[in-house]
């Protein structure tokens, strides 16, 4: 897709930097410790300029002086507002885009909604690939239900794909629900959401998609492409911060036909009548339950101005640039040491990170951590999971990035480190 010849050494690295058209945007960020390559922004992005001031505004005038005032100030709507907001990035729009909870509550939301509305199928399609507190909470869905239903879960040969066609066959008219992660978080392998949503409904089946590793990296055009329902994480690509609330898509004219399982005072349709009995509300304000998390919303929602300013076709252009650029890398440096590619070669089926597996993964990551000031993470058994993000990884940082990886592997630094692993790897 790149029609881009790699060359070997930083000074190549340093010219993309210079023909970058997304160069600047890295002053939209909190750069605290210059010489730190952070390559981890799919876990937890990093901080913008833009949420520092926000936050210390909110705390010290709105919060502070203004007290309850807030709620009638802007507080009280911000889960729509902030949710249109995210719609632009994702082809969705106005009204039916939430920020509410966690992703995970927001797929148990919709997991139930759906699995209501098809109640004569009895068949759950996702693979083995997807984020396993996705599976959990399918799982948890399917045993509050009596057990009726089953899970099947496409395989995966490599663990690096699924074979989109043996997915697309096992969509069948007993099938109520189809719930897949858009990226998935190991491999980066990216799923066709366009294809997939038109084989579901050819049968009749409804789909979830969770967007947490696409969102802000990947084009969607959710309307256009008749999308049904989605999850999503605020706090990786869109640079949201620790626990910001997550977000959910509910297509237009579904909103009235889908009942949330969670009922509660914020989803009612008149909160402060303090009515006895709930009516939902209409559209998509009925997946609210309680009160939203406003400090994580407003910082998350300064933050995604530069994505919005950047648009997505150039932050994906760039993230294909970045990601192959490492796979060219990992190819010329990094094989000959005993890496291999735990991600897909086709940038059309990659998303913005790129894994790559070593038997001493863990040990190696500790030592970047620690000695090379590179932060990644590991995903176990065997992944270095390095993460880009489009406006603020330049190409300097992939090639420091591969080459400090060459360093720990070359000098086996990795092997001064225990095996056992902390709670949070
Ligand atoms: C990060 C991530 C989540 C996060 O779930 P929370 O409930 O918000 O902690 C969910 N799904 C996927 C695919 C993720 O990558």
């Amino acid at each position: 897709m790149t029609n881009i010849i790699f060359e070997p050494g930083v000074d190549f690295a340093r010219r993309m930097d210079a023909e970058d058209g997304l160069a600047d945007f890295r002053k939209a960020f909190v750069f605290d410790e210059p010489d730190l390559i952070y390559v981890d922004g799919n876990s937890l992005g990093r901080l913008t300029c833009r949420s520092a001031a926000r936050v210390r505004a909110l705390v010290e005038t709105e919060w502070g002086r203004g007290l309850i005032r807030g709620w009638n100030d802007g507080w009280f709507e911000s889960p729509g507002r902030v949710g249109d907001k995210i719609g632009r990035l994702i082809g969705a729009g106005s009204g039916q885009v939430l920020v509410c909870d966690s992703t995970s509550v927001n797929l148990f939301k919709l997991v139930m909604a759906v699995l209501a509305m098809r109640p004569e199928r009895n068949r759950i399609i996702s693979d083995v690939l997807n984020f396993p507190s996705d599976l959990y909470i399918v799982q948890g869905c399917m045993r509050l239900l009596g057990g009726r239903h089953t899970l099947h879960l496409i395989p995966s040969e490599d663990g690096i794909a699924v074979d989109p066609q043996a997915l697309l066959d096992a969509i069948d008219r007993q099938t109520a629900l189809v719930t897949l992660s858009h990226v998935v978080f190991k491999s980066g392998f990216l799923h066709d959401m366009q294809a997939v949503t038109a084989r579901a409904h050819e049968v009749g089946a409804m789909v979830v998609w969770d967007v947490s590793h696409s969102v802000g990296v990947v084009p969607m055009a959710l309307d256009d492409w008749g999308v049904d329902f989605v999850v999503g994480c605020t706090y990786k690509y869109l640079n949201g911060g620790p626990g910001s609330p997550a977000f959910l898509y509910v297509r237009r004219d579904l909103q009235a036909d889908v009942v949330s399982p969670l009922w509660g005072w914020l989803g009612q349709h008149a909160p402060f009548d303090f009515d006895l009995d709930y009516t939902p509300t209409a559209g998509i304000t009925r997946f609210l339950v309680g009160s939203p998390p406003i400090l994580g919303m407003l910082a998350m929602e300064a933050a995604l101005d530069p994505l919005l300013e950047a648009g997505l076709p150039r932050i994906r252009a760039k993230s294909i640039r970045l990601t192959d650029y490492m796979v060219y890398l990992a190819d010329t440096m990094l094989a000959p040491l005993g890496f291999t590619l735990g991600s897909p070669r086709d940038p059309a089926r990659r998303g913005s990170h790129v894994s790559l597996r070593h038997p001493d993964g863990y040990r190696i990551n500790r030592a970047l951590i620690e000695e090379m000031k590179v932060i990644g993470d590991f995903r176990t058994p065997d992944n270095l999971r390095l993460g880009f993000a489009p406006l603020y990884t330049s190409f300097s940082d992939v090639w420091e990035t591969a080459d400090r990886i060459r360093r720990v592997a070359a000098e086996e630094r990795h092997l001064r480190y225990p095996e056992e692993r902390p709670a949070v790897t």
